[in-house]
């Protein structure tokens, strides 16, 4: 990764001169490149990227960051090399945003493929897949019916029977973003304080951990996205993450009500971009039918396009109704939500 970012700075400093030299005013990459900072993984990106290239002869430069692109394009500034960035979770999306990273945008293409609840009404984000944040039930220990909403969770009847990533995590900070949407502050401290008061252990490890704990009898429910069901499901590398997904059956809360919190990876084009409009055909060709399917195929998300279908495994698990209240709800909100996680010392 590292490599390829030096590549492509190189590449970038090549064209400046060139651009000089020549003595034109417009910018020579302008004609058939972008420049694309990923958090996503390489193995779900590549042939989505591959295909981008297939169709509109653009090349594109990823650079994978794992952890850390924040910071990097916070210290890049105007200079960054970045046209576009690809991540996960509104809670990341807000951070650049909120860092003055990400510029505004129009495109008919995006507003008709994407529905207004899972982009920024300035264009300065998009969603690209979405995810629900479910409880994973144990098939045996826990009966029809008895958890059936995220209040449920925080409930006397689920004492000691709860595992759950830390409060902090971005994932969990959205999700209680949600429930301020819906509850306000003070209903959501309560919230919070209810579920930890029934949690099984200390907060730790990730989603799938989560499913372990309830695989091993540390705990009845876990909390975690939908695609780490398919993930462990299929998972050939660890077989044993089969075992762990086959001692659970995922609820989908509240509908009865609101709904579940649905989350979403999207996209935003930086105002360092020099490759604005390959940027803008990037994303829209993201949210085309063509790579929604290979999306929902890889990785097990959902599309944001009502046009391409689900994985055979994801419909497996049923059709829910979602939270209806806008993401950028859910962002605005995310700066409570995480100061309710310390005030009820939620990983303690
Ligand atoms: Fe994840």
């Amino acid at each position: 990764m590292t490599k390829s970012t030096k590549v492509h700075v190189a590449a970038a400093l090549v064209f400046g001169a060139a651009t000089i030299i020549a003595g034109m005013t417009t910018s020579v990459q302008a004609a058939g490149e972008v420049n694309l900072y990923s958090a996503r993984q390489p193995f779900l990106m590549d042939p989505l990227l591959e295909a981008f290239t297939a169709k509109t002869g653009i090349k594109v430069n990823m650079a994978y960051l794992k952890k850390g692109m924040l910071e990097r394009l916070k210290s890049e500034g105007m200079n960054s090399p970045a046209d576009l960035i690809l991540t996960s979770d509104i809670g990341n999306l807000q951070n650049h945003v909120d860092a003055g990273l990400l510029q505004e945008t129009s495109s008919s293409v995006l507003s008709k493929n994407i529905p207004t609840q899972y982009r920024d009404g300035k264009g300065r984000w998009y969603g690209l897949t979405t995810r629900a944040r479910v409880i994973y039930v144990h098939k045996d220990r826990v009966k029809e019916n008895e958890v059936m909403s995220y209040e449920d969770l925080a409930k006397p009847h689920m004492k000691g029977r709860i595992c759950i990533r830390s409060g902090k995590h971005v994932y969990n900070v959205s999700l209680l973003a949600g429930v301020v949407a819906a509850k306000g502050i003070s209903g959501a401290e309560e919230w919070a304080k209810g579920v930890k008061s029934n949690l099984a252990r200390k907060p730790k490890g990730n989603d799938r951990a989560q499913v372990k704990g309830v695989y091993e009898g540390e705990c009845d429910v876990a909390i975690g996205n939908t695609y780490y069901m398919g993930k462990m499901a299929t998972n050939e590398k660890s077989p044993e993450q089969k075992e762990w997904a086959k001692s659970v059956r995922i609820v989908f809360p509240n509908q009865a009500d609101r709904g579940t919190h649905v989350n979403i990876s999207g996209a935003g084009v930086t105002k360092s971009a020099k490759n604005k409009d390959n940027a803008i055909k990037l994303i829209e060709f993201l949210s085309s039918n063509a790579a929604q399917k290979i999306y929902a195929e890889d990785n097990f998300e959902y599309p944001i396009n009502g046009g391409a279908k689900v994985h055979p495994l994801v419909a497996s698990w049923g059709t829910f109704k979602a939270d209806t209240v806008r993401l950028d709800q859910i962002g605005t909100h995310r700066r409570e939500a995480s100061k309710i996680m310390d005030r009820v010392n939620f990983n303690n």
